[in-house]
């Protein structure tokens, strides 16, 4: 008998919570009764609602509302990127009000202990640790809001799933070394096979790609917001990042983290035409994004020269709020050089002014002013800068 093909739904209209439910209803096939489910949103970034930086809260409500009408035990959670308080990122993007009228648990999962797991077929990792929150759990629904990711390409709901790594884990992810009993995937980013591993060991069971707000270009949280009204899931994470990505107007090879999770999943010759969905209004909605490309910072900002060795998330913020907030201060200044991340070679180190933010970049003090910190904040490379004159 032929395999069912993965079914992919999708709802368009102006009450994201409702039409959330409902297309859950559509789509869901799995018993949800009695189990006790996170709900894994994109909110670890600061961002309000329909910022495009974060997943909706009423998309958040909409998956809540649906599993506590099939009987599951629900609850929020995310962890956020280093340097922002949980507490605060929980309270701006509406979630925690949302948690609170709807009478479930949110939890920040940085706060759980650490559970070690073995990682199948490694491609990058052989062991990794989960938050005890996402562990335990019975089910997981990774609810991410589409964007472009300026390391990832973009960020669906496998890549969603690296705020359930345990704490400073997320940040390992970034400086993997290379090891040679990974030769087969040397061609591949680290970070893109690490999330490949992680998907094989915490595999959501349910994806709902949030497209009320997305954002394009300089994401995950400097691009800008692209309003599409629109969610789609699937009980078949891949299956919804390839669609997602479709509507994004990117091809799935574009996507290396997803591609090295069909692999490792068993699926690597899928394609759109295997799953169980409607091309035709896909097509009519497909949008093509703006790509994320890190030398758009430059070209956005000419009088800074970013370069990135690896760095993690927490780095990329803030050089992205610094330039957000103050770059436009500096258009009449000579070209400084911002260096954040632990892999940059000395060579690429061009102007006479140049700025080495962060502990990882440590190793070339003497060749830049030095800032301490992991994250620093974006003050003090305005403080910096003022230093430099
Ligand atoms: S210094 Fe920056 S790039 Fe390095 S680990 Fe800390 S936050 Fe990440």
């Amino acid at each position: 008998m032929a395999e069912k093909k993965p079914k992919v739904k999708i709802r368009q209209g102006r009450d994201e919570a409702s039409l959330t439910r409902d297309l859950l209803w559509d789509v869901v096939a799995k018993d949800y009764k009695g189990l006790s489910v996170l709900v894994k949103p994109n909110i670890g970034f600061l961002g309000s609602p329909g910022s495009g930086v974060i997943t909706h809260c009423e998309v958040v409500r909409g998956v809540v509302r649906f599993l506590k009408d099939a009987g599951a035990k629900p609850f929020i959670g995310d962890s956020c990127i280093f340097g922002v308080k949980a507490e605060e990122a929980f309270e701006r993007s509406g979630v925690a009000r949302v948690a609170e009228e709807e009478g479930v648990e949110l939890v920040d999962l940085d706060r759980g202990e650490a559970v070690p797991f073995e990682v199948p077929n490694p491609m990058a990792v052989e062991r990794l640790k989960v938050s005890s929150y996402a562990a335990q759990a019975d089910r997981i629904v990774s609810v991410p809001v589409m964007k472009t990711h300026m390391h990832a390409v973009a960020s669906l709901s496998l890549k969603n799933m690296k705020g359930c790594l345990h704490q400073r884990e997320k940040i390992r992810f970034h400086h993997l070394p290379e090891r040679d009993r990974f030769q087969p995937w040397h061609g591949q980013k680290t970070l893109d096979r690490a999330i490949a591993d992680l998907a094989s060991v915490l595999y959501p069971d349910l994806a709902v790609v949030d497209g009320i707000v997305a954002m394009e270009g300089l994401g995950p949280s400097l691009g800008e917001p692209k309003p599409l009204g629109l969610v789609l899931a699937s009980e078949d994470p891949i299956a919804a990042d390839m669609a997602a990505l479709f509507l994004m107007g990117f091809e799935t090879r574009e996507l290396p983290h997803l591609v090295l999770s069909m692999i490792k999943r068993g699926c690597p010759e899928r394609t759109l035409d295997d799953l169980d969905f409607d091309r035709e209004r896909f097509t009519a909605l497909r949008s093509p994004f703006k790509r994320a490309i890190p030398e758009d910072i430059s070209a956005q900002f000419p009088q800074f020269l970013v370069t990135f060795g690896e760095s993690c998330s927490a780095c990329d913020a803030t050089v992205m709020a610094f330039l957000d907030r103050y770059g436009v201060r500096y258009v009449d200044q000579e070209k400084t050089q911002i260096v954040v991340g632990k892999y940059v070679d000395p060579q690429r180190l061009q102007t006479r002014r140049c700025i080495l933010l962060g502990n990882c970049t440590a190793k070339l003090k003497g060749l830049g002013l030095f800032i301490e910190g992991c994250p620093p904040v974006p003050s003090d490379l305005l403080k910096t800068l003022e230093a430099l004159g």
